[in-house]
């Protein structure tokens, strides 16, 4: 009897307390990335950062969160693939003050996948908005109907950077609970 009056008790603790935290970390190792591309992509994802007002997504050598690699022409013409994960951290701590307080933490990551045609000259534009638009899944963002969006599923014709980064900014005040 005294043992169920027990865990009850401690079943109450755990559902008071509980802390949840998002982060963003897109921290990727080039695959298969000439010099050129390199500074290339750093320089896109700089201006992704200064943009977002973030400083999110970076080219990374060591302790990485994910990966942008070029990967040979698909038969189905996609030339971009975002992987998003999730990678979450949980941990139980127990103070007589507070209880029992679970804490989770999680960090959103990306694999990113870029078609070997990008690496042709002359392809820079295309290459910086396909790295948005996968960068924008690697924030879970859906593909807009409209054309002139970045997260339009098709990369074509003139874009509309200032409503994806604001779009952007939104997300990430969203997601700092
Ligand atoms: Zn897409």
């Amino acid at each position: 009897m005294r043992l169920i009056y027990q865990m009850t008790a401690l079943l109450a603790l755990a559902a008071c307390g509980s802390k949840e935290s998002v982060s963003v970390r897109f921290a990727l190792q080039p695959i298969g990335v000439p010099d050129l591309q390199l500074s290339d992509i750093n320089e896109i994802l700089e201006e992704f950062n200064q943009r977002s007002g973030s400083n999110i997504a970076y080219l990374c050598f060591q302790d990485c969160t994910g990966t942008i690699e070029f990967i040979g022409r698909r038969s189905d013409a996609v030339v971009g693939l975002c992987e998003p994960s999730t990678y979450v951290r949980s941990k139980s701590r127990f103070s007589m003050k507070a209880g029992l307080t679970q804490e989770r933490k999680s960090e959103l990551r990306a694999d990113i996948k870029l078609s070997s045609d990008l690496m042709a000259e002359g392809n820079r534009d295309f290459l910086r908005t396909i790295i948005f638009h996968e960068l924008g899944h690697g924030l879970l963002l859906a593909h807009s109907p409209s054309e002139q969006d970045v997260m339009f599923a098709v990369v074509n014709g003139e874009k509309n950077f200032d409503s994806y980064f604001e779009q952007v900014r939104q997300k990430l005040v969203q997601l700092a609970l």
